[in-house]
């Protein structure tokens, strides 16, 4: 028996769970035919990634039958309601992101890019244009992923050596494919790539308004306060939530918040609780 044929000779709550995403989940649909249970497996890998991965570190299981074992036996009872529903959510995102290229990507493309998207969906303070950001993404690693083969010694025509470099180790990292250390470094390499394209700010729940929140509201207004439209000073400028926390906003929201002078805060809070009351 193979890998895949081992796993499904297990019962249990982690068996049924990802032999219901495999029958159930549209990304699916974008492959070809399923040899020996080839496509359970994948699914019971990307499940395994976000159940066992820690995200903050970027420390995710290797995928070798044993720790899929480990796996199966460790949520045989029950898995949290929530993490699924976020692992749900990855999927989609895969498909609603990548859609057509999808049947032309290998099984260890697709662990990456779920890797990259849970990652920054755990991570990411901003994620309003990610599904516009991942197409676009896609579309431009995958296409210099497959300009050389992995026995190229020089970079092909339309790629610098540095680039060559890096994407060419992508390619051996992602043939090793199961080790703790392989996802880790892939991961590194999409971020770094990814980020060249669209900024990546870490949000911090903690803090309100960490600085480079800050930042990047800043230099989305273009400097200017979004009250009076004249220039603001970063350094006193302050953070409008649209939502009120007592309401349920969330600080790291970025997409509800605004950057105004103090004299300008103090005049649209003044505004908004007038409207408040009349309503
Ligand atoms: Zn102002």
């Amino acid at each position: 028996m193979n890998k895949a044929e081992k796993i499904n000779a297990y019962r249990g709550e982690f068996k049924n769970t990802f032999r219901e995403i495999r029958e159930t989940h549209k990304l699916f649909n974008y492959f070809g035919k399923e040899k020996r249970f080839r496509f359970r497996q994948l699914a019971a890998e990307l499940l395994l990634l976000e159940l066992e991965g820690d995200f903050n570190n970027k420390i995710f299981p290797p995928l070798d039958l044993k720790t899929l074992i480990f796996g199966i036996k460790k949520y045989e009872k029950k898995i949290s309601k929530n993490k699924l529903r976020f692992f749900n959510g990855n999927l989609d995102y895969i498909v609603e992101s990548l859609n057509m290229l999808l049947g032309a990507f290998k099984m260890r493309d697709i662990i990456s890019f779920y890797l990259l998207i849970s990652y920054l969906r755990h991570k990411r303070a901003g994620n309003q244009n990610l599904k516009n950001e991942l197409a676009a993404f896609a579309k431009d690693f995958m296409q210099k992923l497959n300009l050389f083969s992995i026995y190229d010694t020089k970079p092909p025509k339309e790629m610098n050596r540095k680039e060559f470099l890096l994407y060419k180790s992508y390619k051996h990292e992602s043939k090793i494919m199961t080790t703790a250390n392989s996802f880790r470094n892939r991961l590194d390499i999409m971020l770094k790539e990814f980020e060249k394209q669209n900024p990546i700010i870490i949000r911090d729940k903690k803090r309100l308004h960490d600085i480079e929140q800050k930042r990047m509201l800043y230099f989305r207004q273009k400097g200017m306060c979004t009250e009076c439209n004249k220039s603001l000073d970063f350094t006193r400028a302050e953070a409008h939530h649209e939502i009120a926390h007592s309401a349920g906003g969330k600080t790291d929201d970025l997409s509800h918040s605004q950057l105004v002078h103090s004299r300008c805060h103090k005049r649209l809070e003044k505004r908004l609780k007038k409207i408040k009351l009349l309503q």
